[in-house]
């Protein structure tokens, strides 16, 4: 059985990032810039956009973290990612989750202009990505499809189940896995026996957040398993949405939590960090 770590995916993609970043900042003049928002002091939120703003400094970027209090009104918000949106050396804006109640997500979604969308949120984005065209990748799921190109699992041709159906990671993981050519079984708590489905893929994506949810029963020997969860027990331990002993005699391949697919999502928003820069300058240069 082959563990799917993330640190190595991890190293070759921050690696590059670093090297474009290096060429952009020599080239323009000025670093690629990251603003990260934060709204109220979400323990994982904060640990969360502290890691992005440090990484983006290691890589060579430049980063800020603009923090509202939780009481902080939807329109006090917005007027900083209009700013921000208007802010020529500002190249990459992430609006952390989570937000307070008072804030609507089919509005928040269309707050960061596409150009700018670091998350891939803004529907232009994920309906870009519907289509097969050039955009920013969903930084999970994307993270996903670099684990797999990196332990050369071709999804093309396998039978995949993609448990979860979130915009943020479910459906976007069922497209990038069907653009890889794989058969795609997109199951969600309403499928029913998800079991007998689940058990038929050759690999099986589970975002559910349901603590150690999809045991052995669930996996066809020899599957991949990828295991998208975060969870915190009781007793303060993190685990996946997979009962990880118990799939891992049965898979042939299977990514650990922690250190599987949830390193893999802030190289993924750097990545997508420079590739809004050199966008941007680019259509500087064609305009
Ligand atoms: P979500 O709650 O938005 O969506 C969960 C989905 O799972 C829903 O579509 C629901 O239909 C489905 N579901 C729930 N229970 C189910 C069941 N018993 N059987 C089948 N389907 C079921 O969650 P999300 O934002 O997609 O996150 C899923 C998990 O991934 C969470 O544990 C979250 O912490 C984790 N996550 C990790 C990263 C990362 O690694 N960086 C990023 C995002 C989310």
């Amino acid at each position: 059985m082959l563990q799917l770590q993330a640190k190595p995916v991890v190293e070759e993609i921050q690696s590059k990032t670093a090297e474009k970043t290096k060429a952009f900042t020599a080239k323009h003049g000025r670093k690629p810039k990251l603003t990260v928002v934060l709204v109220g002091e979400n323990p994982a939120s904060v640990i969360y956009t502290r890691k992005k703003g440090e990484t983006a400094m290691k890589l060579g970027m430049e980063s800020e973290i603009i923090a509202f209090p939780w009481s902080a009104t939807p329109e006090q918000v917005r007027a900083t990612i209009d700013r921000l949106n208007g802010d020529a050396n500002v190249d990459g804006i992430l609006i952390q989750r989570p937000l307070p109640p008072s804030f609507k997500e089919e509005e928040v979604l269309y707050w960061v202009s596409p150009e700018k969308d670091v998350d891939a949120f803004h529907p232009i984005n994920a309906g870009r990505l519907m289509l097969g065209l050039p955009s920013f990748q969903p930084c999970t799921p994307a993270g996903v499809m670099e684990i797999l190109r990196h332990y050369k699992i071709n999804p093309s041709g396998k039978l995949a189940c993609v448990i979860g159906r979130s915009s943020i990671v479910g459906k976007p993981m069922a497209a990038l896995l069907l653009q890889a050519n794989a058969t795609v079984l997109h199951t969600h708590s309403k499928t029913p026996d998800l079991k007998a489905i689940c058990r038929q893929a050759d690999l099986v994506v589970a975002a559910i957040g349901k603590p150690e949810a999809i045991d052995a029963s669930y996996i066809k020997e020899g599957a991949v398993v990828i295991d998208v969860g975060i969870n915190r027990t009781e007793s303060g331990k993190v685990v996946g949405d997979v009962a990880y002993d118990d799939v891992a005699q049965k898979c042939s391949a299977i990514t650990p939590v922690p250190g599987g697919v949830g390193p893999m999502t802030i190289a993924i928003l750097l990545q997508n960090t420079i590739w809004a820069a050199e966008q941007r300058e680019a259509q500087k240069v064609s305009r």
